[in-house]
Parts: C-alpha cells; structure tokens; sequence
C-alpha cells in the first residue's frame, strides 16, 4: 500500500522520536548540575530547567509538523522563540509501518489534542529517584486517550555500563503497546502502587481499607503505569486530586491499549478534549487486570470526599 500513513500514525511515529530527544535533554541537565528549580505552588509542585526546556523542544517540535493539532502543556512559559537546537524532526519508522485502526484513519489535525508532561516526577529527579522519572506525551480524539508515548530516561540506570540507557513505551487504542513485556501480578497478590511525596490521610486510609498485601511507594504517574504494565503492582490507587490531565493521557492510552483500565475513585473515566478542566479533582484508580475487585472496595466516605 503506497498510501501515505494516517495522520494519527505520523503523529505517535514524530512524538516517538521527539521523547527520545526529550529524555536527553533530561539526562544532559542533570550530568550539567545546575537544575534551575522553581517552586510553582510550593515545594512539592516543583519545576526545573529540564521541564522548561523538554516542554519547549516537544511542542515546538510537534507544532511544526502538527500546526493545526493542539497541543497543551504543564509548564506555563514565556512564548520565547524556540532555538533551533531543541527541535526533533525525525520520526520512527516502525511506527509508520504498523496499519491505523479504520475508526482512526480520516483523523484531522485540528481534531486531535496532544498533553504533555515534559518531566513526570520532577520532585524525584530533584532527589536523584532517577528511574521514576518519565515524558509523557499523550494523544487525544473525541475527548479520548487514544495513543501515547512513554519515555523512560533512566531506565536500567542501576543496571551497570553494558545496558543501553533509556526506554521508549508506545500505543495505540487497537494496535497494542510496545517497548516492554507485558507482565501480571501473580493471582491473589493485591500489591498496591501509590504516591511517594504527595500523600494524605485520605490517601493512605483509602489505601488501609482495600488491604493489600504490600504498598509501593513512587513517584510519577507514568512511572505507576509502568509498574502496573510489568506486573510489579496490581492496582494504582490515589485518592487525592493534583494529577493533571498531561499525567494521566499518556498512561490511560497505553494502560487501555493493553486491556486495563483508569478511571477516577468513583469510576468516572477521563476526558481529554482541549476545554477540559486540568485536574483530576477525583483521584486516579488504575488497574491492568481486576478493576472491578478494587473499584468495589474503595469506602463510600474517600469517595464523598472527591468531587469530579
Ligand atoms: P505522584 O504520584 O505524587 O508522583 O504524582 C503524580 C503526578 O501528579 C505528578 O506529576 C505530580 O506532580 C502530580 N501531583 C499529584 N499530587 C500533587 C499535588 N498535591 N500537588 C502538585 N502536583 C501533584
Ligand atoms: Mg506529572
Ligand atoms: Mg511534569
């Protein structure tokens, strides 16, 4: 089929390559020493040169290809012009060469809505937690995640000086997801993955009643998925709202790419479309199997404590 590739192919085959660019940036401000932290809200809400300059390279680099798309990122920066330097214009090829689902093939530029978290885990790249740090570019249509990229710089950081450095996670809503083995929590193992630096009362007697076997505590909402993904946790539970609509689109595509789901603590899904509000108010309750075993036991009392 000499047919050009759908739009939506293009897009995730350009973000690839972009996040790609992005974890370098990531990688090359942290080995410069002079991260540049600012407090936004204060500090748990912290923002740094990496941020800056990776939201910078991935929606100038999208929005040259892209120019119709819309693009929203977290970091608010001023409209500087964007050197030459921070712009991506390569693509992967073995993204175009996979078939777009039909319900995706006559997709516009102007119908898609692209969120952007250049750095998730800020507060732990700041601590030197290196490997819960991800880029999460997602790709929305119709108000839904339907394909993402997750760039994991400093994954197998630990794992000594013959491994490559570095991961790239994609997928796409009926092709699948790829970049990693899909793996599943043993049966009967209810391991729960929750916040590192963003707890509360409520966050943690949420997670007391659903009595789980073990809690892991780490940051960054891609990062979660990814445990979820690798069989490493059986459920991500926060009941709390701060996550924002660029944490969770990225995760939500490929978490639903491979048959799990994401929702807020009282089983609202998402909305993506570009005048949604930003935070998801509600919490975040994601699992890849067994949704339905913690979604029943999340307490009426944490659930009248969110509101959408
Ligand atoms: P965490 O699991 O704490 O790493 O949070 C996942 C994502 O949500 C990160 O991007 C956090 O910055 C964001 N987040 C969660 N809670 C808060 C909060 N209370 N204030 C600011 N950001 C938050
Ligand atoms: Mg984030
Ligand atoms: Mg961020």
């Amino acid at each position: 089929n000499m047919a050009s590739p759908a739009l939506l192919m293009r897009v995730v085959a350009s973000a690839y390559s972009v996040a790609e660019k992005a974890a370098t940036i990531v990688r090359n401000v942290m080995a410069a020493g002079d991260l540049g932290i600012v407090e936004k809200t204060g500090a748990n809400d912290l923002q740094t040169k990496a941020d800056r300059l990776v939201q910078m390279s991935i929606c100038a680099s999208l929005a040259r290809k892209f120019p119709k798309v819309t693009i929203i990122g977290e970091e608010e920066l001023p409209a500087d012009e964007v050197t030459e330097e921070l712009i991506e214009d390569g693509h992967c090829e073995e993204i175009l060469k996979k078939t777009c689902p039909a319900q995706y093939t006559g997709i516009k530029e102007e119908e898609l809505v692209i969120w952007v978290d250049p750095l998730d885990g800020t507060k732990e790249y700041t601590e030197g937690l290196l490997d819960h740090v991800t880029v999460l570019i997602g790709i929305a249509y119709g108000g839904k995640a339907i394909a993402g990229v997750i760039n994991q710089p400093y994954y197998n950081y630990e794992a000594g000086a013959d491994v490559v450095l570095g991961r790239t996670i994609w997928g796409v809503l009926g092709i699948g997801a790829f970049g990693f083995q899909l793996t599943e929590v043993p049966a009967g193992k209810h391991i729960i993955v929750t916040t590192r630096s963003h707890s509360s009362t409520l966050v943690n007697d949420c997670i007391s009643a659903l009595n789980p076997d073990s809690v892991i505590r780490v940051g960054g909402a891609g990062n979660k998925i990814i445990q979820l993904i690798e069989g490493k946790a059986s459920a991500y539970v926060f009941a709390s709202p701060g996550c924002k609509k660029w944490d969770t689109c990225a995760p939500e595509a490929i978490l639903h790419a491979v048959g799990g789901k994401i929702t807020d603590i009282h089983g609202n899904s998402f909305q993506y479309n570009k005048e949604v509000k930003h935070m998801n108010s509600a919490g975040v309750l994601a699992t890849l199997r067994n949704y339905d075993y913690y979604a029943s036991r999340i307490p009426n009392t944490v659930k009248q404590s969110l509101v959408p």
